[in-house]
C-alpha cells in the first residue's frame, strides 16, 4: 500500500481553478488509467474510467446474503495552491521527535512544537515531500488506502463481504468533485469518503454555505458639475464593509462550530460596486440569519443615500450533512466501531468547509468522510505517517466486515 502510494504521488494531478473543462486538467486522467489497470490486475469487475475521468469498479459480495450495497470514495487530484509536479516523496524512518528539515529547501522545516500529531509519531516512519512541493497525501493516502483494503480483501476471501463499489474522483479541490457523478449508476446505498486527516476521526457534520453578491448602485455624474447629483458607490460600499463586524463572526476570529460572513472580493466604480461573500454556519438557521443581517445591514447604509439602492443574491453552495446522515445512524455508527476495532478511540469531528460526501449526502447518498492519516493539506509541508495509513486501511477492512453483517 506504501509502494502504491509512493507511486501515486509522483503523478502530477493538480486540477485547474479557473478551467471550462471536466475535468479541469487532462492530466488527472493519467493516474486515473493506471488505477484502472490495478483494479483490472486486481479482478474487479466493471472496471472503467469515463469520459469526466471517473473511475470506478466493483468488488462482488462473497455471501449469499443481501446486506447494503458500500461505497468507498477518493479523490484524485491535488489542490491549485501548491505544485504537484515532479513530488519526490521522502520516508523519515523511525522518527525520532526532532524537527524535520525538507531536503529539497531548507526552509521548509516540520516542527513538532506546531504540528501536535506530528509529535505524538515518534518511531512511526513519516512520509513527506522534499519541500518544494505538496505530496499529495490528500488525497492520494485515500485512494491507495482504498486499493490497499481491496486488494487485502481479494487475497483474504475468508474476510466475507457484500458489494463493494469504488470510485476515484477528479476536481474535488477545485469543487467539482460530484457535479457529473452518476449517484443512480454507482448503485451504493451508503458511502465513506477518504479524505480526512487524524487517524480515529469521522467527519459527520459541515459547514452549510452560501455565496452572496451584494451591489450597491449610485449615480454617476460629471465630477466638476456633480453638487447635489453625484452619487458615489464606492463610497456606500466602504461604509458597509467598515460595519462588518471584526471580533467576531469572521474567518480570521472564529473556530470550532462558529459560523462567519467572509468579504472576499470588491470591485466597481462610482455607479456600482459589488462585494463577493462567502458565509457559512453549521445550522440552516443561522445561515439564513447572516443573510439577513447583511440584508439589514445593507438597507440601514443606503438610508443615507436616498438616490441609492442595492441588490442582494444568495446563491447556495452546500448544506451539512448531519441533516442526512441523522437519517441513517448506522452509517456513522458503523465508521466510530470499525475505529473502535482497529484498537483507537474514535472521535466525531466537524469540518469548516464542504466535501463530496456533504454533495453526495443531498444527492440521496448518505456519506461521512473517514480520515488518512495526511496532515498539512495544501502545503509544502504535508506529511503523513505509514503507521497511520496501514490503520486507515484496517479501519476500511472492518467497516466492510460490519456491513456484511447488516441487513439495512
Ligand atoms: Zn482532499
Amino acid at each position: 500500500m506504501v509502494e502504491r502510494f509512493l507511486r501515486y504521488v509522483k503523478y502530477d494531478t493538480q486540477s485547474a481553478e479557473d478551467s471550462t473543462d471536466y475535468p479541469s486538467t487532462e492530466k488527472q486522467k493519467e493516474l486515473g488509467k493506471q488505477l484502472v489497470k490495478e483494479l483490472k490486475e486486481m479482478s474487479l469487475r466493471d472496471v472503467s474510467m469515463d469520459g469526466y475521468g471517473y473511475v470506478t469498479a466493483t468488488l462482488p459480495a462473497n455471501i449469499e446474503r443481501t446486506t447494503p450495497t458500500i461505497g468507498l470514495i477518493a479523490h484524485m487530484d491535488t489542490s491549485p495552491e501548491v505544485s504537484g509536479r515532479d513530488v519526490k516523496p521522502q520516508i523519515h524512518e523511525n522518527y525520532s521527535g526532532n524537527n524535520i528539515i525538507l531536503p529539497g529547501d531548507n526552509t521548509q522545516v516540520l516542527r513538532p512544537s506546531e504540528n501536535p500529531e506530528l509529535a505524538k509519531k515518534i518511531g512511526n516512519g513519516i512520509i513527506t515531500s522534499d519541500g518544494t512541493t505538496l505530496l499529495g497525501a490528500d488525497d492520494k493516502a485515500g485512494v491507495a488506502e482504498i486499493v490497499g483494503a481491496v486488494h487485502y480483501l481479494t487475497n483474504n476471501p475468508e474476510v466475507e463481504h457484500g458489494i463493494i463499489k469504488i470510485a476515484f474522483t477528479p476536481d474535488e479541490e477545485v469543487g467539482k468533485g460530484v457535479d457529473h457523478f452518476d449517484v443512480k449508476k454507482f448503485g451504493a446505498q451508503y458511502a465513506y469518503t477518504l479524505d480526512g486527516e487524524t487517524v480515529g476521526e469521522v467527519e459527520n457534520e459541515t459547514f452549510s454555505a452560501d455565496s452572496v453578491q451584494l451591489t450597491f448602485r449610485g449615480v454617476p455624474f460629471h465630477p466638476g458639475y456633480a453638487l447635489n447629483h453625484l452619487v458615489n458607490s464606492i463610497k456606500i460600499a466602504s461604509e458597509f464593509v467598515e460595519k462588518l463586524p471584526k471580533g467576531r463572526d469572521s474567518p480570521e476570529t472564529t473556530e470550532k462550530t462558529e459560523g462567519y460572513v467572509h468579504p472576499y472580493v470588491i470591485q466597481g466604480g462610482v455607479e456600482s460596486t459589488l462585494i463577493k461573500f462567502i458565509i457559512r454556519d453549521f445550522e440552516d438557521d443561522g445561515l439564513r440569519k447572516r443573510e439577513e443581517t447583511l440584508r439589514a445591514m445593507a438597507e440601514e447604509t443606503v438610508r443615507s443615500y436616498p438616490k441609492s439602492n442595492f441588490t442582494l443574491k444568495t446563491e447556495q453552495s452546500y448544506r451539512n450533512m448531519r441533516h442526512v446522515l441523522d437519517k441513517y445512524p448506522q452509517v456513522v455508527e458503523k465508521a466510530m466501531v470499525a475505529v473502535k476495532m482497529a484498537g483507537l478511540q474514535p472521535k466525531l469531528h466537524s469540518i469548516r468547509g464542504g466535501t463530496d460526501g456533504a454533495r453526495l449526502c443531498y444527492m440521496g447518498l448518505p456519506t461521512p468522510n473517514l480520515a488518512t492519516g495526511g496532515h498539512n493539506f495544501h502545503s509544502k509541508l504535508e506529511w503523513i505517517s505509514i503507521q497511520d495509513m496501514k490503520k486507515a486501511t484496517e479501519i476500511i477492512v472492518n467497516l466492510v466486515k460490519l456491513w456484511s453483517k447488516a441487513t439495512e
